[in-house]
């Protein structure tokens, strides 16, 4: 008999998450029915959208999550052993899942397509749902076009790096917005970004100014709150915004002051949008497809920051939260 292993959430504390608000428990796994398989997880990924989620969970469930996991005993013809899934299975180390479960959160259970070679790892990256996050939610909703200006916030997190270089490959200038030097680095040096500015230490309304001075024409939204404000005052006539997130407010206890950037919404006519990525479920190969095929042709990079060991997860996903991760943050299981 397996014994899984799993994070339930015993408390919804306000503010940042604490260690408290989980508990590790153990489950014994009942054996396989008809079209049942049994999985073990090798990645686990560790999202923003996890903190959102918390306050929607009921308390005493398993935390949600996205895995890559092994099938490692199958009774069920679609998911054979020895192959690999992008499953909805949460923080647990085993699972025992049904080809007939409903999905759970918009977000699907799949064989992890044939990779070429590539690392398993990058289907909860650049080739999975952050992936898919930057391709359909910039490419769909900014539409930018060669000679523009793009700026992206959250700019070296798994979905931001992504934005900023497929607006490259897109024949755009394109403007990161993250929280350390060392990202920037990255961003500018070996991503190709033309412009990053540290949302930290400089003023970010005079630094976007200097590096955008004929004004934004899309803005990829990660973050929301003041940085978003300042961006949005900077756009031009029939600008595009992207609103994918806005972490800046995922752990906040009070209400949240804001200047709204209504008058130039108004007057510059901008189009904002939010958007959920599986909007895109019935075309998510073609994302998947196209982020592989420039990773290959070398126009597309990307970072991972791994943490080892599953019962370091809500390490991970602190970690993650605060700034940690460089790329896409996930734990080895
Ligand atoms: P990241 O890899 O970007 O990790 C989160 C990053 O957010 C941190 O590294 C940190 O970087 C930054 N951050 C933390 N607090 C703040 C703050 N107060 N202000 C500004 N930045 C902050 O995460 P993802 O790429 O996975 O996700 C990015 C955004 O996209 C999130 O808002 C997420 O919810 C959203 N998302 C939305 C989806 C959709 O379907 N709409 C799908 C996937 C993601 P730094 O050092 O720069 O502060």
């Amino acid at each position: 008999m397996v014994v899984a292993k799993k994070y339930i959430l015993v408390k919804k504390s306000e503010g940042f998450p604490k260690p408290t608000d989980f508990k590790l428990v153990e489950e014994q796994l009942p054996p396989l029915k008809e079209n049942e398989y049994l999985t073990e997880a090798v990645f686990l990924s560790v999202d923003p959208y996890m903190r959102a989620y918390m306050r929607r969970l009921n308390v005493n469930t398993t935390m949600i999550g996205s895995q890559i996991a092994k099938i490692v005993e199958s009774k069920s013809a679609k998911f054979p052993v020895g192959r690999y899934v992008v499953g909805q299975y949460g923080w647990r180390s085993h699972t025992v899942a049904s080809e007939n479960a409903p999905q759970e959160l918009g977000l699907q259970t799949f064989l992890l397509p044939d990779l070429q070679g590539l690392p398993v790892s990058l289907g909860l990256g650049v080739l999975g749902m952050p992936g898919n996050t930057a391709y359909f939610g910039l490419l769909e909703l900014c539409k930018p076009k060669a000679g523009e200006t793009v700026v992206v916030s959250g700019a070296a997190g798994a979905v931001g790096s992504l934005v900023g270089q497929i607006a490259k490959i897109k024949g755009c200038t394109a403007i990161g917005i993250a929280g350390s030097d060392e990202k920037g680095k990255w961003l500018t040096q070996e991503l190709g970004f033309d412009h990053f500015i540290n949302y930290k230490t400089q003023n970010v309304e005079k630094e976007l100014k200097k590096a955008a001075p004929k004004g934004v024409d899309c803005y990829f939204d990660n973050v929301g709150g003041e940085i978003s404000t300042t961006v949005i005052n900077q756009m031009n006539l029939f600008g595009r915004v992207a609103v994918c997130g806005a972490i800046s407010a995922y752990n906040a206890t009070g209400p949240i002051k804001v200047s709204t950037p209504n008058a130039s919404i108004v007057f510059q006519q901008l189009k904002l949008e939010g958007f959920i990525v599986s909007t895109w479920n019935q075309r998510w190969m073609e994302g998947i497809h196209q982020n592989l095929q420039w990773i290959q042709q070398g126009k597309l990079k990307y970072r991972e920051t791994v943490t080892e060991g599953f019962e370091n997860i809500f390490k991970a996903f602190t970690e993650m939260l605060q700034g940690g991760n460089v790329g896409k943050a996930i734990v080895k299981v």
